[in-house]
């Protein structure tokens, strides 16, 4: 398996097929890794990544999840997070589009699944654009492996009706844009991603919003990997739980009364692995 860690260096090979012709673009599967847990990856996930001989990576695909890359085939390495090693989106694109139209077919791999939050939805389009064929390997996504793996049962006929993923990301003008108001309603479990960074305004906007402070909340801190942490409280105190534990992302917020249920069901999980 040949990692080549900086994009940016990775050249793509001329497009000229045997008759110099162009070649016959590739194919670009993009997979869902699921929330890191390799067990958590679907069969034709695996399939995918068994078969395939170029695989575009981003920082939250699990490492137990690579191994399932054949030994000979090159990955590369375009993780997000902010570190000058990592490409811009746009880069990111503007690589897959070269690198299939150079007749080289890829998997592009996802953490949880890439239609949530994970810009998958801009890579296909670009992808459409540029006339490249491509398919789509749901993962699971991070809030059902947090919500699996820490015992909070996202939707309860007693308690919650309603499901709403949202994302805590800061905008430019560094304003969660959010509607508060569709987030504070009752019966509701709201899981935001990306929000650890701004918890303090989370909290404090849906209690302006019309939760009680008392409405229970959890922070679920890599979800299904072996570090798993679940740390829970309430709208009012979760901002301070989280520094007081250190709570780093890849960390999920969940508010609803579902979180209640966690310890009782986490207690009942971890009876059954003894
Ligand atoms: N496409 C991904 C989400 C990418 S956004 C998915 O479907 O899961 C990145 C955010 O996802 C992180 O900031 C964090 O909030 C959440 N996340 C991803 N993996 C996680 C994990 N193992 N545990 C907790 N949160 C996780």
């Amino acid at each position: 398996m040949s990692f080549i860690e900086d994009a940016r260096w990775f050249t793509v090979a001329p497009a000229a097929g045997e008759s110099g012709q162009p070649p016959k673009p590739g194919h670009v599967t993009l997979v869902g890794a699921g929330p890191g847990d390799p067990e958590l990856l679907t069969l034709r996930a695996v399939k995918a990544l068994r078969g395939a001989r170029l695989v575009l990576y981003d920082h939250l695909v699990g490492k137990e999840v690579l191994r399932y890359v054949a030994d000979d085939a090159d990955l590369i390495y375009v993780g997000k997070q902010s570190s000058h090693h990592t490409l811009p989106q746009e880069s990111i694109i503007d690589l897959m589009v070269r690198l299939a139209r150079s007749g080289r077919s890829l998997v592009r791999l996802k953490g949880g699944d890439g239609f949530i939050f994970g810009r998958g939805g801009e890579e296909v389009q670009a992808l459409a654009e540029a006339g490249i064929a491509f398919d789509v390997v749901p993962g699971i996504t991070a809030a059902q492996g947090a919500g699996a793996c820490a015992g909070i049962p996202l939707t309860h006929r007693d308690h919650s009706a309603t499901l709403v993923f949202a994302t805590g990301h800061l905008r430019g003008d560094n304003e969660v844009a959010l509607d508060w108001e569709a987030l504070a309603r009752p019966r509701q479990t709201v899981v935001i991603y990306m929000g650890m960074g701004t918890l303090p305004i989370i909290c404090r906007e849906l209690v302006r919003h019309g939760l009680p402070d008392s409405t229970p909340a959890a922070l679920v801190e890599q979800a299904s990997l072996p570090g798993q942490r679940c740390i829970t409280g309430t709208l009012q105190d979760l901002p301070a739980l989280a520094q007081q534990h250190w709570v780093r992302p890849p960390a999920l917020i969940i508010v609803g009364d579902v979180v209640a249920l966690q310890p009782q069901l986490m207690q009942g999980m971890l009876a059954t692995m003894v």
